[in-house]
């Protein structure tokens, strides 16, 4: 079988929109096209550039859908798009996975984008993003989304991974050439919790998970193709039920609604979170993708094309083609969101297999976390794979990406590519696999 799995990294300043589109080059079945995360602004907060990038998009899909939306977190630089997006597709979005989050936790990313700039109470621009964030279920089935899953990670200290169920026991359904499994959903108390603590939970307005992992399987071969992993850390307990405390207090009778209108309630509770969780803060609720071959490869190849959409190849230091290389049984591309990778390092790379020197997994693309961000950097991310392109979105002359990124990286022999307001990139990778 010849794999092509062709992404983008969206030109849209501060924030992230990748695409990708997964073609099984040697049988009929329709291309697995998915976004992962859909935002950006450039320097005034406006959000011209990724409504442009959406746009575009979703006119190259020519009317085809999209089978799976990701969101790495519920941060406005990460999802403004994500309105035009549905809006686009007219309902032809079949799935959305996102980390799910307790309304406490999402009054706290309506906070950051006020303060930005980026979202203004009261502006009907944003008045979307409210009505998500309070009950963003209904809101992606009201915008077409077929299915909504939340993951809610089993583990929430640094080295504790959720168990891995035995195998798939239920919720085996087939679309568009795909098998979807989803074998456990949250413990009981868990599920309890989050009743008691939405204002309208209703059990079938999107699926719980701990534990989800996508695989697609072409129809007419009736074998795996290509799959999904994901990595979810919930927040430390004591700390999140301390924070559900204040919030309690503040929001007293009020709905989540007009809570989330209140500057000064917002404000209040703001400080509280800093206080709560310092640095461990709501970028570790980011849900880290692996998306790779699901089938033995024997051999790789990919190439790289930035800026995009010019032609010119960049001097990077990856080359144009890969050598077979023995013993690997994946590859794929890394997606990290915001997720801080320094504390999470030994369980994310443990949960995708992705130890350095480790030949089992090839990683072809690192989406390097949080914009280039210090605080979330490890310098084993820069050793992973044997020589995968480094990718990071920020905007121009902001502080991102940190130089010490840059020089774990140049210490590994690493050269990344960075996305911004003037530039993208695409890559295609291309692999032999043995079903
Ligand atoms: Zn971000």
């Amino acid at each position: 079988m010849l794999i092509a799995h062709r992404g983008i990294f969206h030109s849209v300043g501060q924030g992230l929109f990748h695409s990708a589109s997964v073609r099984l080059r040697t049988s009929r079945c329709p291309p697995f096209e998915y976004v992962y995360d859909c935002g950006g602004y450039g320097r005034r907060g406006g959000q011209r550039l990724v409504d442009v990038a959406v746009g575009q998009y979703v006119h190259n899909l020519r009317g085809r859908g999209l089978n799976l939306i990701m969101l790495s977190h519920l941060h406005w630089d990460h999802m403004n798009g994500l309105y035009g997006l549905l809006r686009g597709l007219r309902g032809r979005a079949e799935r959305v996975i996102l980390p799910y989050l307790f309304p406490q936790e999402r009054a706290m990313c309506f906070a950051p984008a006020i303060e930005d700039g980026a979202a203004s109470l009261g502006s009907s621009d944003d008045e979307w993003y409210l009505e998500f964030l309070v009950n963003p279920s209904r809101f992606l089935l009201e915008y077409g989304a077929r299915e909504v899953t939340f993951v809610r990670g089993s583990g929430e200290e640094p080295n504790e991974v959720a168990a891995e169920p035995e195998a798939p026991t239920r919720n085996n359904d087939y679309y568009g050439g795909g098998t979807w499994t989803r074998p456990s959903d949250l413990d009981e108390t868990a599920v309890a919790a989050i009743r008691g603590s939405e204002e309208h939970f209703v059990g079938n307005e999107g699926a719980i998970a701990t534990h989800v992992e996508l695989r697609t399987t072409a129809a007419n071969l009736g074998i795996p193709w290509w799959e999904f992993r994901f990595f979810h850390r919930k927040p430390n307990a004591q700390r999140f039920s301390a924070f559900t405390k204040r919030f309690e207090k503040v929001r007293g009778e009020l709905p989540l609604r007009q809570l989330l209108r209140s500057k000064a309630k917002l404000d209040e509770l703001r400080g509280a979170y800093a206080c709560i969780f310092g640095e461990d803060n709501l970028n570790d609720t980011s849900l880290a993708v692996f998306s790779g071959s699901a089938s033995s490869l024997q051999s790789i190849w990919y190439h790289l094309r930035a800026p995009w959409p010019r032609r010119k190849m960049p001097s990077i230091a990856c080359p144009p083609y890969r050598r077979p290389t023995d013993a690997m049984d994946s590859t794929g591309v890394l997606l990290t969101g915001d997720l801080g990778v320094k504390g999470l390092w030994d369980s994310l790379a443990r949960k995708f297999d992705i130890v350095p020197g480790s030949q089992r997994a090839e990683v072809a693309v690192v989406q390097i976390p949080h914009h280039g961000s210090k605080c979330n950097w490890h310098d084993d991310l820069a050793r992973i794979g044997s020589r995968p392109v480094h990718v990071v979105s920020a905007r121009l002359s902001g502080q991102h990406p940190h130089k010490e990124v840059l020089r774990s990286l140049r210490a590994a022999g690493r050269v990344p590519v960075q996305v911004n307001e003037k530039r993208g990139c695409t890559y295609i990778v291309y692999c032999h696999t043995t079903p």
